[in-house]
């Protein structure tokens, strides 16, 4: 049980902390306890927010030098590690994440952020080319990149401190200013971000966080606004869709990451130990909730019973508990909403012919947690890529294993969705690994691994899993509007 009162967390305008509209709940998913009391932004209030960003952008954080924003990025980075603490006790707060889990990844991934892109804009050049046309005239062409403006930042509960990181990093290293929307779900630790934002001495109006819902709320208000220059999102692909059309009048540029129903693809010359623990981690991992989680699992057929009862063994060691438990493993999903839509899928998937390996339902906790968000991890067989449950994202921790014959039919299993986000490939064979990742229609293929991965490297999706990439350079594609000056020589 809480032993503190919640907190009360406001909206923050041009460097000051804000009271809003309507204050909100914010539920914790452990045991139905309130967690936190939220101020709702008016659209005032984002107006507010998104002005202070502009004013940013028209002062001397618009004049600022690649050096002072390195600098800046480093010092945010090392507040984040100060305060290591108070970041993992807003996180798990929010969402129920074991302690150890946002210890080791949220909060060491946030820090790592604001470096990696520190050293991305740190070490970029610029794009030149020397022009000979005919007739003998030569001609410089050089493209500087200038900042977007401001951005607005539209994340998910499920990593939230990780994903708003992810892009207000490189935001700010490319020298905008960004009007950040967290989750309903998850507003502690970008509320957070902002009082880390003072201690780094980040500009007044660099970095805003309007708290509130989407649709006829604050994220509908900002993504309209004609005062934004650019809006990244991470959340569902239906949302992506209603964000597109709230854009489009201004036609302002949209950087995407969306929903996935990934694979994995298990062949039988696999070393099965690792890619058991491999594909638990990968299905089980956050509850699931990671966009990148695998939901499908295509395993050759030949060791296919050797898969599932590998994996249904992983599942049942699973030890769902308490954040604060070093034993705890697997929190509750985010709340009792999104249980109720994973439920609706475990209903689906007995009603399409699963047999349940493992899992199935709602666990029995004991009193004290009866009031959270809690799920079996479960596992199907039984069901084919025509079944709703293997082509509709579930989000939570789950997935369906079907045998294939041959590479081929594997391939084609794999690419079989509206999505494409992630795959994994499980072999020895070194050919087969190559091979077979290259020809995943996903924006990252892994052999042998899941969810590792280079910062510099492009992040995204195809199909209904997103638009444009992130990550490096990447990044500087989306939050830059280069100038191209042709100097005739
Ligand atoms: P969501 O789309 O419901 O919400 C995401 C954010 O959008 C929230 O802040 C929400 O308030 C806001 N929002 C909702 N409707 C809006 C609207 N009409 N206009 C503006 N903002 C609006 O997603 P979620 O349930 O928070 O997160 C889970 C989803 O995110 C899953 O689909 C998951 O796959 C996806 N995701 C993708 C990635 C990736 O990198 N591709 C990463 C993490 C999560």
């Amino acid at each position: 049980m809480p032993t503190t009162q919640p907190p009360e967390l406001l909206c923050f305008v041009d460097g000051t902390f804000v009271s809003g509209t309507a204050p909100f709940d914010k539920i914790d998913p452990v045991d139905g306890s309130l967690a936190a009391t939220v101020h709702e932004a008016g659209r005032d209030t984002v107006d507010a927010a998104v002005a202070a960003a502009r004013k940013a952008m028209q002062g001397a954080w618009g004049q600022t030098s690649v050096s002072g924003r390195v600098q800046l990025l480093r010092r945010i980075a090392d507040r984040i590690e100060d305060r290591l603490d108070d970041l993992v006790a807003a996180e798990v707060r929010d969402t129920g994440k074991p302690e150890s889990l946002v210890r080791e990844l949220d909060v060491v991934r946030a820090a790592m952020n604001f470096r990696a892109f520190a050293d991305v804009v740190a070490s970029s050049g610029i794009e030149s080319f020397l022009t000979e046309v005919p007739g003998g005239r030569k001609a410089l062409n050089y493209a500087i990149n200038k900042p977007l403006g401001v951005v607005a930042v539209i994340v998910p509960w499920n990593l939230p401190l990780l994903l708003l990181t992810w892009k207000v990093a490189p935001a700010l290293a490319w020298g905008n200013a960004v009007v950040v929307k967290p989750s309903e779900e998850t507003p502690s630790s970008a509320t957070l971000l902002a009082e880390i934002m003072i201690e780094a001495g980040a500009p007044d109006g660099v970095y805003n966080v309007v708290h509130g819902f989407g649709p006829g709320s604050v994220g509908e208000y900002l993504t309209s606004h004609p005062g934004i220059d650019g809006v990244t999102f991470t959340g569902e692909t239906a949302t992506g869709s209603a964000i597109m059309r709230a854009v489009s009048p201004q036609v302002r540029p949209v950087s995407f990451e969306l929903g996935g129903k990934n694979a994995a693809v298990v062949f039988a010359d696999a070393d099965l130990e690792a890619a058991i623990a491999g594909l638990s981690r990968s299905v089980f991992l956050n509850t699931g909730q990671v966009c990148l989680c695998t939901e499908r699992v295509y395993v050759e057929r030949s060791v296919f019973d050797d898969v599932a009862s590998g994996l249904a063994q992983q599942a049942r060691a699973l030890k769902l508990g308490r954040p604060a438990d070093p034993d705890t493993t697997t929190g509750p999903l985010i709340s009792l909403a999104h249980r109720q839509k994973v439920r609706s899928y475990l209903d689906l998937a007995v009603q399409e012919g699963a047999e349940v390996v493992v899992g199935g339902g709602v666990p029995d906790l004991g009193p004290d947690l009866a009031g959270g968000a809690w799920i079996e991890p479960t596992l199907w067989t039984g069901l084919d890529n025509t079944c709703r449950v293997l082509r509709e994202e579930v989000f939570g921790p789950v997935a369906a294993l079907v045998p294939f014959d041959t590479e081929q039919e594997a391939i084609r299993l794999a690419n079989d969705t509206a999505y494409g986000l992630a795959a994994s490939v499980w072999t020895q064979n070194v050919e087969r690994g190559h091979r077979v990742a290259q020809a995943m229609r996903v924006g990252t293929a892994w052999v042998n691994t899941w969810y590792l991965r280079d910062l510099r490297s492009p992040f995204g999706g195809v199909g209904l899993s997103g638009i444009g990439r992130e990550g490096g350079v990447h990044s500087m594609h989306f939050y830059t509007e280069p100038t191209n000056v042709c100097v005739q020589l």
